[in-house]
């Protein structure tokens, strides 16, 4: 069977040691896009400590520095002007895993820093425009993600699915399952098919279909807070199909603890709840 039931990943989830520090426990990267979008980077970035990571950044473009500083506090920001801006953060070798994608916006800067984040051979959670970005050249990223050879978990909902594998979601008679493994495949990477019956797909094959959840995860950011969880999954050596499974089991998880009337916002503070029963 599919199911994706903890046993799955269970073995494979962090466990901080009891002499560790925080930089043990992984050191993730959030990207923001501009001031008007940047929440959805904050949503990320909050799920990530949630999650675990050690320590959280979010790397904002000078016309977001501000607000963004506003409004964090435990996660950290830091100035990220252009690609090369890029390029000398990354000599910083413990940053561990990046999301890109939520709120970013479309064009050269997503492609670049993708490509860039890929190039370091930094785990990546690509997600939302940073899927998006690469509509036109899908070849581009799978050429990268296989160049790479690190962890990287594509979060497409069916609409980003379809712009980066028009082909496979056009088939009319494959199951969901079999779209993600194929998708999966193709990219070389971990594909998370999203919707009410996530599907999470990895190139050797495995694949597993999701069961926690509920409707009123449909709703503004919610997978903005799932990419931000599986990061904080990967900033601690989880690897992309555990991490990728975990994540979607527990983003499901917190949405039914809390019940009706649930906004993104929500999401990262029931993580606790949901890391204490699997505990
Ligand atoms: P996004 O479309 O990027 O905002 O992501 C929405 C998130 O909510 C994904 O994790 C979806 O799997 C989840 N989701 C959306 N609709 C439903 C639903 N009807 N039942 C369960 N989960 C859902
Ligand atoms: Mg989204």
């Amino acid at each position: 069977t599919f199911a994706n039931e903890p046993e799955l990943w269970a073995e494979a989830r962090p466990d901080p040691s009891t002499d560790g520090h925080k930089y043990d426990r992984g050191h993730a990267v959030v990207f923001s896009g501009g001031a008007t979008t940047s929440g959805a980077a904050r949503l990320a970035a909050m799920a990530a400590l949630r999650a675990g990571a050690g320590l959280v950044t979010v790397f904002a473009p000078p016309s977001a520095l501000m607000v963004n500083a506003a409004h964090l506090t435990a996660i950290m920001l830091k100035r990220c002007s252009d690609a090369s801006a890029l390029q000398a953060a990354l000599e910083d070798a413990r940053l561990s895993a990046f999301v890109l994608g939520p709120g970013f916006g479309l064009g050269e800067p997503a492609r670049d820093y993708a490509l860039a984040v890929l190039s370091a051979r930094r785990a990546l959670v690509l997600d939302a425009d940073g899927i998006t970005a690469f509509a036109e050249a899908p070849e581009t990223l799978f050429a990268a993600i296989r160049a790479a050879g690190s962890p990287v978990v594509l979060t497409p909902h069916q609409g980003e699915f379809a712009r980066l594998f028009p082909d496979i979601a056009a088939e009319g008679n494959s199951s969901k399952l079999e779209k993600a493994r194929q998708a999966a495949e193709r990219a070389g990477c971990v594909v998370v098919l999203k919707g009410a019956d996530t599907v999470i797909a990895a190139p050797d094959g495995r694949a597993a279909i999701n069961a926690t959840g509920t409707p009123y995860l449909a709703t503004a950011g919610s997978g903005d807070v799932l990419s931000g969880v599986i990061a904080g999954l990967l900033a601690q050596k989880t690897p992309a199909f555990e991490a990728a499974a975990a994540g979607v089991w527990m983003h499901g998880r917190a949405a039914e603890l809390f019940g009706p009337g649930l906004i993104a916002e929500d999401l990262p503070g029931l993580l606790p709840k949901v890391l204490a029963e699997l505990s």
